[in-house]
C-alpha cells in the first residue's frame, strides 16, 4: 500500500473487471480515503459508485471520466473530475463516441473474419457488458478461442494501429475534450502524460484551452518521471493528480488500487479547485 488516494480507477462501466460497487468496496478495504472512478467515455458508473461510497464514512468519491481523444497516430486521454454527470450535452457527445466504438468493434470482428479468424460477436458484446466495447474484449475472445497466445499478440499482430484488423474510431481532439469537460462543470487533467511522445507542446496547448492539471503520480511511473512531470506542471501553473489506472485485468502485474504514490495534498488541491470554481459560479449566478 502506497497511497490513501487513487484518482484513476476503471469499472465494468468501461473496460474494468469489477463493478463500481465492488471497486468502492475494494478501495475501502484497502484503507483508501479519496478515490475517483474514471471510466472511458462514460459517467455511467459514477452514480452507483457514489451510492456505494456513502456506506463508508472515511471514503470520498470524486466523480470522474476518462475521455479518449485522438492525436497524430495515437490516443491521448483526458480525465475530467467533478463532472456534472447529468449534463445533457456532455452525455450526448459521449454517447455518440460510444456508438462509434460499437460500430468500430463490429468492423474489426469482420476484418478478423476476412483474415480467417472467426470470433463470435455475441461473445464480444457479452464481455463488454453494459460498458464501452473495445479492443480488449475482442482480444479476450481471440485468446479464448486459441487464436493468440497472449492479449499482447492480438494488439501487436491484428488490432493495433496499422495492423490488418485495425479500424479507426470517431475523432475528438484533446483540446475538444478539455472544452467538453469544462462545459460540463468538470476539471480537465491530462492523463498519463508520460505516454505522450512530446508532451511539452501538448501541455502548452491544452493549458491555453483550460487544462487544470497533469496526472503525475501514475501507476508504473518511475520516481524520475514523476519528478520531471512535477516540474512541468509547476512551469505551466497546473496542479498534479494521480492514480493506478486499475482495471482489475491482471492482479499479478497491474498496479493495485492505491498503488500509485499519490500524495494526499494533491487530491486536496483538486478538491479545493473544484470548490473555488463552484463558488465562483454561484457568485456569478447571484449577480
Ligand atoms: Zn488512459
Ligand atoms: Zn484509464
Amino acid at each position: 500500500m502506497v497511497s490513501r488516494v487513487d484518482l484513476h480507477l476503471h469499472t465494468t462501466s468501461s473496460d474494468g473487471v469489477h463493478s463500481p460497487e465492488d471497486i468502492v468496496a475494494r478501495a475501502a478495504a484497502r484503507g483508501l480515503e479519496i478515490i475517483s472512478i474514471c471510466d472511458h467515455d462514460t459517467v455511467e458508473g459514477v452514480a452507483p459508485a457514489l451510492a456505494a461510497a456513502a456506506n463508508y464514512s472515511g471514503l470520498t468519491l470524486i466523480p470522474g471520466v476518462e475521455v479518449s481523444t485522438d492525436f497524430q497516430k495515437g490516443e491521448v486521454h483526458v480525465l475530467g473530475y467533478f463532472i456534472d454527470q447529468d449534463h445533457p450535452g456532455f452525455n450526448q457527445t459521449l454517447k455518440t463516441m460510444r456508438q462509434s466504438r460499437v460500430e468500430r468493434a463490429r468492423a474489426m470482428v469482420k476484418k478478423l473474419a476476412g483474415l480467417g479468424i472467426h470470433i463470435e460477436w455475441a461473445r464480444v458484446r457479452e464481455l463488454a457488458g453494459s460498458g464501452s466495447i473495445g479492443r480488449p474484449h475482442i482480444a479476450q475472445v481471440m485468446l479464448e478461442k486459441g487464436h493468440i497466445a497472449t492479449i499482447g499478440d492480438a494488439f501487436y499482430n491484428y488490432l493495433g494501429h496499422g495492423q490488418p484488423a485495425y479500424v479507426e474510431r470517431i475523432k475528438m481532439s484533446p483540446q475538444e475534450a478539455v472544452v467538453l469537460i469544462l462545459a460540463a462543470g468538470g476539471l480537465p487533467v491530462l492523463a498519463h502524460p508520460m505516454t505522450i511522445d512530446e508532451p511539452e507542446t501538448m501541455i502548452s496547448n491544452l493549458a491555453v484551452a483550460g487544462l487544470v492539471g497533469l496526472e503525475v503520480y501514475y501507476g508504473g511511473s518511475s520516481p524520475d518521471q514523476i519528478e520531471q512531470l512535477v516540474k512541468t506542471a509547476a512551469r505551466h501553473g497546473l496542479i498534479t493528480t494521480g492514480g493506478s489506472d486499475y482495471h482489475g485485468l491482471d492482479d499479478n502485474n497491474e498496479t493495485p488500487i492505491g498503488g500509485a504514490p499519490v500524495p494526499m495534498e494533491a487530491a486536496l488541491k483538486l478538491i479545493d479547485l473544484a470548490e473555488e470554481r463552484a463558488l465562483k459560479a454561484t457568485t456569478k449566478e447571484c449577480r
